[in-house]
């Protein structure tokens, strides 16, 4: 989806206002694509400051798929959409995207919606999605969710971190 900014830039406090949708069937972050549980709603405000400079803002929500970081199931993570972008249009291209390295979603007056979009989401995205706090993750050895119930197999030697925990305690009582 693409909006035009020409007409808001012709009167210095125009305000322009339109409730946008994208044809976006999912996000791809770091080479992994993830779907939308709910495509962004958001409304996009776009305010002529003068100058030839113009206000955006973005506000909605967007629901994503998620694997959980320890089970990988999935989980729907809400994301907020709120931002709030100057865009100098006195300055050319070239120097606005020297200036802000951000303006890649604005061709001329126009501005692209899903490519607005998806920055903002790329920007909010979590580091880290748990589906519970306490997940217990997956057995290392059979691949079972361990949220499920104990599958039985003996993990103990095969986390490294605790076996080095272990022989520097070792190494503590024999002093
Ligand atoms: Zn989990
Ligand atoms: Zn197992």
């Amino acid at each position: 989806m693409i909006v035009s900014l020409s007409e808001v830039m012709q009167v210095t406090g125009g305000v322009f206002k339109q409730e946008i949708s994208t044809g976006l069937e999912n996000v791809v972050i770091s080479g992994t694509a993830y779907s939308f549980l709910e495509k962004p709603q958001a409304v996009i405000t776009a305010s002529n400051l003068g100058g030839k400079k113009v206000k955006i803002t973005l506000e909605g929500r967007t629901v994503l798929a998620i694997p959980c970081d320890r089970c990988l199931r999935e989980v729907a993570y809400e994301l907020l959409l709120q931002t709030e972008r100057e865009i100098d249009f006195s300055l050319s291209e070239k120097e606005r995207a020297a200036e802000l390295d951000e303006t890649d979603f604005i061709t001329g007056y126009d501005l692209d919606v899903d490519a607005f979009v998806c920055e903002e989401i790329l920007l909010g995205f979590p580091m880290k999605v748990l589906c519970q706090e306490d997940c217990k993750g997956i057995c290392k050895v059979c691949g079972a969710n361990l949220n499920e119930g104990e599958c039985g197999c003996d993990r103990t030697e095969l986390d490294p971190r605790m076996s080095v925990i272990r022989d520097i305690f070792n190494n503590f009582k024999e002093v």
